[in-house]
C-alpha cells in the first residue's frame, strides 16, 4: 500500500497531516497519529522499528503529545500505516480532545478525565462537528490531577467546580454546570455557525463570555496547574517518570533502547505528553532513579530545569528544504549559554520564517532569512529582527545579545 503525499499547500488551511493523509515536507513526508491509550513499551519499540524501516528513523512528540514519524516516501506511509495497525496501536479520529497524560492514572484527580472525553468524542462524532470547525479547534478536559493543561491552546476547557464541571472558551470562564457534554457541544455548534475557520478566540471576542455563558451557574477561575511532564510523577502506586526529548526529536534506536530498559525495571506504558516529552511507568524508586540516570547517558532530559528545555528549535537544515541554516547545532550551543546568561528566556531557533517549532512568540527568536540570520525580541519568527548578521558570525553575535541582556 502507498499513499498520496499532501503538500503543506495543498492540505486546507490549517490542517493538520495525519498517518493516512502524510504532509509533504523538506526530509519527506510526516504522519502525526494519537494514539488512544498509553503505549506499551512493545508498541513503542515496534513503532520505533517502523519509524527506520518505512521512514529516516527520527520520531517526534509534539507540543500537544502527539507522535510524528518523519522522512517517509509515499511507500513507505503506507507500510507505516499497515504496520501501526499490525502493532494494534488505536488511533484517535475526529475532534482533537485533550486529556493529561497521567489522566486516569493520578491519584490527584477529581474525576477520570478519559471518560468524558470519550462521550464528548462520540456525541461531537454524531455530531459530524469535526467537518464543520476549523481543524485546530482543540478542547481539554482537565480531570483536577497534578499534571495540568497549562500552555496548550484551548478552544474550551472542562475542569471541576466543586462536584460540577467548569467550562472554559479561550482561556475565559464561562461558568459551571452538571451536564458538562450538551454545554461543550453547544459550544461547539456556536462555533461552527460562526465560520468553518473560526477559533473561540473569534467567537469570544465577537459575542462576549456573558452571552456564551448564559444557561451556566457562576464559578470561580481555574486554578494555574503546571503541565510540565519532565521529572518524576506520583501514581495511586508507583512513579511515572516523565523524559523530555530535545527539540521534540528522539531516534529510533534510542526509543527501542529506552522501550526495552524501561520494560526491564518493570514499566507496563510509555504515554507520549503534551511539551514533547514521554511519560514512562508505573517505576518503583530504584526504577525511576536507574532509567533517569540512563536516559540522561542517552542525552534524553530528566530535569525540567534543563536550559534545553527552554530552546526550541525546528529540524533545520539539511533535514528541511526550507532551511536556511543548521539550527539544532546553534540551539545546543546557545542552552549550554543559556543557564548563565538568559534568565528566564525563552529561545526559538527557526530555519525560515514558518516558526514550525514554536508559532508563538518567545524572549528570543533566531530565524533564518534570505540575507543572513535575523535576531528577533520579543516576538515570532516572522516579525521584523532587531538586527540581521551573517550565519557565521550569529553564534558569537547571539552570544553578545545574551551578555548584554544578563540579568
Ligand atoms: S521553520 Fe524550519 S522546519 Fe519549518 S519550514 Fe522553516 S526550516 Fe523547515
Amino acid at each position: 500500500m502507498s499513499v498520496a503525499a499532501t503538500s503543506p499547500e495543498a492540505l486546507p488551511r490549517g490542517a493538520c497531516p495525519t498517518l493516512p493523509a502524510p504532509m509533504a515536507t523538506g526530509d519527506g513526508l510526516l504522519a502525526r497519529l494519537a494514539p488512544a491509550e498509553a503505549l506499551t513499551p512493545a508498541q513503542a519499540a515496534g513503532l520505533a522499528a517502523l519509524a527506520r524501516d518505512c521512514g529516516n528513523g527520527i520520531l517526534e512528540v509534539t507540543a500537544r503529545g502527539k507522535l510524528q514519524v518523519r522522512g517517509l516516501d509515499p511507500a513507505g506511509a503506507g507500510r507505516l500505516a499497515e504496520g501501526v495497525g499490525a502493532l494494534r496501536i488505536a488511533v484517535r479520529e475526529g475532534l482533537g480532545i485533550e486529556t493529561s497524560a497521567l489522566a486516569g492514572r493520578d491519584p490527584a484527580e477529581v474525576f477520570d478525565p478519559r471518560l468524558l472525553a470519550a462521550a464528548l468524542a462520540e456525541a461531537a462524532a454524531a455530531a459530524g462537528l469535526a467537518a464543520r470547525l476549523a481543524p485546530k479547534v482543540s478542547i481539554g478536559i482537565d480531570g483536577g490531577g497534578g499534571l495540568g493543561l497549562a500552555g496548550r491552546d484551548l478552544d474550551i476547557a472542562v475542569s471541576p467546580a466543586g462536584a460540577e464541571f467548569r467550562i472554559e472558551a479561550a482561556g475565559m470562564t464561562l461558568g459551571r454546570t452538571p451536564a458538562p457534554v450538551p454545554a461543550v457541544l453547544a459550544l461547539l455548534e456556536r462555533l461552527a455557525a460562526f465560520g468553518p475557520r473560526a477559533r473561540m478566540r473569534d467567537l469570544v471576542a465577537a459575542e462576549g463570555e456573558g452571552a456564551l455563558g448564559a444557561g451556566l451557574q457562576p464559578a470561580d477561575p481555574r486554578e494555574a496547574v503546571p503541565g510540565e511532564p519532565v521529572g518524576r510523577h506520583m501514581l495511586a502506586s508507583g512513579w511515572a517518570l516523565g523524559v523530555g526529548l530535545p527539540f521534540g526529536q528522539i531516534e529510533a534506536e534510542t526509543l527501542e533502547a529506552l522501550a526495552d530498559t524501561a520494560a526491564q525495571r518493570g514499566a507496563t506504558f510509555i504515554e507520549p505528553a503534551g511539551g514533547r516529552a514521554l511519560l514512562i511507568g508505573a517505576l518503583d524508586d530504584g526504577g525511576a532513579d536507574g532509567l533517569a540516570d540512563w536516559a540522561t547517558a542517552a542525552g534524553l532530559i530528566v530535569d525540567a530545569g534543563d536550559p534545553l528545555r527552554r530552546v526550541e528549535a525546528c529540524p533545520g537544515a539539511p533535514a528541511c528544504g526550507a532551511a536556511r541554516f543548521a539550527t539544532r547545532g546553534l540551539a545546543r550551543e546557545l542552552a549550554r549559554d543559556l543557564a548563565g546568561l538568559a534568565k528566564g528566556r525563552s529561545v526559538h531557533v527557526s530555519g525560515c520564517v514558518k516558526g514550525c517549532a514554536h508559532p508563538g512568540r518567545a524572549g528570543l527568536t533566531i530565524v533564518g532569512l534570505d540575507e543572513g540570520a535575523g535576531i528577533v525580541i520579543e516576538g515570532t519568527a516572522r516579525d521584523m529582527p532587531a538586527r540581521i548578521v551573517r550565519f557565521d558570525e550569529l553564534a558569537s553575535a547571539v552570544r553578545g545579545f545574551l551578555e548584554s541582556s544578563r540579568g
